[in-house]
Parts: structure tokens; C-alpha cells; sequence
């Protein structure tokens, strides 16, 4: 009789305690997860992805540096990113980005590597704001003495989009070309002497434009022509043709991936990174 009691008390009071327990003591409430709306760029049409689906996948797709505060703030830059362009959907009107990596720069579906899983981890649902919103928080391999500004490179002034004195060691390469194939690939006329040719540069010696007669080639337009990785180029006129030098690698605006990994080795942490390219952002939480 006593047990069958017992378990009748058990049973009252545990029917009466546990919801007035849920009362005091909340379940925490998750966030529920993000999705973003991609354009698949083979059928036109959009498919929804969860955004640290998204982010693992990015990074699987760039080549980001071994250190691991500079793979975390690379994760954040991705998913600042991602999250501005779901704000402003600045390239695409039907959704948040493409899966072409020529447009929107790709990512992966399968086959993540453990550094990649654990940085994606370990940043979750963190980004970088300006004033509240997502920033589009870009990077780039590596760049010369300093990170290009985004207005002079693109021509709208981004406020933490601008010109940074970088950290790493300047990744240097040179190029000769016979003056036939140098005038061959970027589609200038014999007719124009190349002591004519006018580069225009921002003050981080970053071409923004090659300009000959009535026509002018972008800075990135010359690199790609010319097979260097980055406009950061000079050229000098010698018996031997053009004489090509260029810095880094990459659009040169944001943050440069060699020089976090620099920084990460240094002791800094992705947040302090991030701080350093990106002037005037601030975490989201
Ligand atoms: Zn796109």
C-alpha cells in the first residue's frame, strides 16, 4: 500500500511540478537556421541552402591558409558575405548568389575536410557588421604593399573596403614578353607605339586601366590577358620586349589571405584579423 502511495504522490507531483518548472526555467530557445536562396546558373532556377551548408561548401572551394584563426576569419568573411548579399542581393535580383564560382565564386556540396568542418564550427553564426547590417567582408590571396581600395577598383566607396598597408611579404612575379606578344594579347595595334600606352594607377600602383587611341582595358581585364594573377603590375620597355612585374594575387580589395596567415601565426585572433582589414566593422555578437 505504501509503494502504490508513494508512487501516487510521484506521479501528482510530478504532473504538477514539471510544467510550472518549464515556467522558471525556460528551455533556451534555438535560432532557427538560416537558409539562403541560390540561383542554380545550368537551369535558371533557385534552391534553398542553409547557410553554414553554404559556408563549409565556400571554403572547400577557395584556398584558404593553414593557420587556424586565418581559416576562422576567413569562415566569418564568407558568411558576412553571404549574409550581405541576402540583405542587398547586390548581384543577383532572384536570389541571395549563383553557384557559377565565375560569378559568385562557388562552392562545394561534399567531400569537406576536417579544417574546414571545425572552422565553420567554431564561428557559427558569427559575422561582421557595419552599422548594423552584414558586410561584404572580400578577400583575396595576396597583394603587394598595400590592399587596393574598393572605389578606385570598382568605383563605389565601400567605408571598410579600403586602402590597407599589408603585412606579408610581397609574393613577386616577373614576365618578359616579345613586344609581338605583348601588343598580340592585349589587342593593341602596331600602329601604336607602346611608349604611348598610358597605365593608369591608383596610388597602391594597382592598374585600373591601360589606355591607348580611343581604347582602354581594365587593370583585371590586362592581368587576365597577360596571365598574371593580380593587377598589381608595372611594366618597363626593354630590347627584349615588355618587362612585367606583379604583386600578389587577387582584386587586391579587403582582406589579403597571406596576410592573415601572417597575422594568425603572429598570435592574433580571427576577430583581430578581421579587425585589421576590415577598419570600422564590428562582430555581430
Ligand atoms: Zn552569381
Amino acid at each position: 500500500m505504501k509503494n502504490y502511495l508513494l508512487c501516487f504522490f510521484m506521479l501528482t507531483a510530478g504532473m504538477l511540478l514539471l510544467p510550472r518548472a518549464s515556467l522558471y526555467f525556460p528551455m533556451e530557445e534555438e535560432e532557427p537556421p538560416i537558409f539562403l536562396t541560390v540561383l542554380d546558373a545550368e537551369s535558371g532556377e533557385t534552391f534553398s541552402l542553409p547557410l553554414e551548408d553554404y559556408v563549409i561548401g565556400a571554403m572547400e572551394k577557395r584556398t584558404l591558409p593553414a593557420e587556424e584563426e586565418a581559416r576562422k576569419a576567413a569562415a566569418i568573411a564568407l558568411r558576412s558575405c553571404a549574409l550581405y548579399c541576402r540583405a542587398f542581393r547586390p548581384v543577383h535580383e532572384e536570389a541571395d548568389l549563383c553557384n557559377d564560382p565565375a560569378c559568385c565564386g562557388g562552392f562545394e556540396r561534399e567531400g569537406f575536410s576536417e579544417e574546414n568542418i571545425s572552422a565553420a564550427a567554431e564561428t557559427a553564426g558569427r559575422y561582421l557588421t557595419y552599422q548594423g547590417n552584414p558586410a561584404a567582408a572580400r578577400f583575396h590571396q595576396s597583394c603587394g604593399k598595400y590592399t587596393a581600395d574598393h572605389q578606385a577598383v570598382y568605383g563605389t566607396a565601400v567605408p571598410y573596403l579600403v586602402r590597407i598597408k599589408n603585412v606579408e611579404e610581397n609574393a613577386v612575379q616577373t614576365l618578359t614578353l616579345a613586344e609581338e606578344d605583348f601588343r598580340a594579347r592585349l589587342g593593341i595595334p602596331e600602329q601604336i607605339p607602346l611608349e604611348d600606352l598610358f597605365w593608369e594607377y591608383d596610388r597602391s600602383l594597382y592598374l585600373l586601366r591601360l589606355h591607348w587611341g580611343n581604347t582602354s582595358l581594365s587593370g583585371a581585364e590586362c592581368a587576365a590577358r597577360l596571365s598574371l594573377p593580380s593587377p598589381f603590375l608595372s611594366a618597363v620597355l626593354t630590347e627584349d620586349g615588355v618587362e612585367l612585374t606583379c604583386y600578389g594575387s587577387g582584386d587586391g580589395v579587403g582582406m589579403s589571405l597571406g596576410g592573415a596567415s601572417l597575422l594568425a601565426r603572429e598570435g592574433n585572433t580571427a576577430w583581430d584579423i578581421l579587425a585589421f582589414y576590415f577598419p570600422g566593422t564590428e562582430p555581430n555578437s
